[in-house]
């Protein structure tokens, strides 16, 4: 096992550490496979595990106070990790976190994860890096989702998904991406029929497949872009993201 640490290279976040720090993690991290809509944490309850997705995709949500909905402020794969929170010193999870697309992850308990980021220097820069890379997808994410059209926003959302999955296929309806991009359903259907009237995806029964990928570049607004630069420079080889 300490030999081969290629397993933990799934992550591209722990990718970036050297054999000796990743040998140090190892003993602490545990394969798990997660399935949709697996809930990793819940609304101000406490972050018990972090997790390093290695495969699955995670989104975080926002719960809006007094509304029975959310909307999602982060998506989290392999380029990423879930616990910026529990490095930053809180306890208790803002909002809540849940399997998107199933796939597999490393889970790390809260106490080992939190001891780790002391005693191996690299693995807190690393995580300080992420923090950026990710507020920055936060705040324009918030920006872009009060001032971009909604057919801009579904293909950005469809991108930052597209980048996370292996393939060009993955798994949704109509109400779940309502869900993520904090609109009505009849909002969204109008969006993504337009998106697949324009030749961009093909959209089915839960299913979406994305069949031009540059054209979906061009339908949606520079916040991909911004977002997709910062997870680039973060791990340094110009791609967000499995591709
Ligand atoms: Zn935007």
């Amino acid at each position: 096992m300490k030999s081969d640490l290629s397993w933990l290279r799934a992550n591209r976040l722990l990718a970036l550490l050297d054999d000796a720090v990743l040998a140090a993690l190892a003993p602490h991290l545990q394969p798990v496979m997660l399935e949709l809509r697996d809930t990793q944490y819940e609304e101000l309850q406490p972050m018990r595990d972090a997790w390093f997705p290695a495969g699955c995709v995670l989104s975080m949500l926002a719960v809006q106070a007094g509304a029975d909905s959310s909307v999602e402020v982060a998506t989290i794969g392999a380029e990423g990790m879930l616990g910026v929170a529990l490095f930053l010193g809180a306890e208790v999870s803002p909002g809540r976190v849940f399997t998107q697309v199933q796939g597999g992850a490393l889970r790390m308990p809260a106490d080992a994860f939190l001891r780790a980021a002391q005693e191996q220097p690299a693995f807190a820069r690393v995580l300080q890096r992420y923090a950026h890379a990710l507020m920055v997808q936060i705040a324009q994410g918030a920006a872009c989702n009060r001032v971009h059209a909604m057919e801009q926003r579904c293909a950005r959302w469809l991108l930052q998904t597209h980048d996370r999955v292996p393939g060009d296929a993955f798994d949704l309806t109509q109400e779940f991406l309502a869900q993520m991009l904090g609109e009505r359903r009849a909002a969204v259907n109008q969006a993504a029929g337009q998106l697949q009237q324009a030749g961009l995806i093909r959209y089915s029964r839960g299913h979406i497949e994305v069949i031009d990928r540059p054209g979906l570049e061009r339908a949606a607004c520079g916040c991909y872009a911004v977002i997709h630069d910062q997870y680039a420079r973060l791990l340094g080889d110009g791609r967000a993201a499995q591709e």
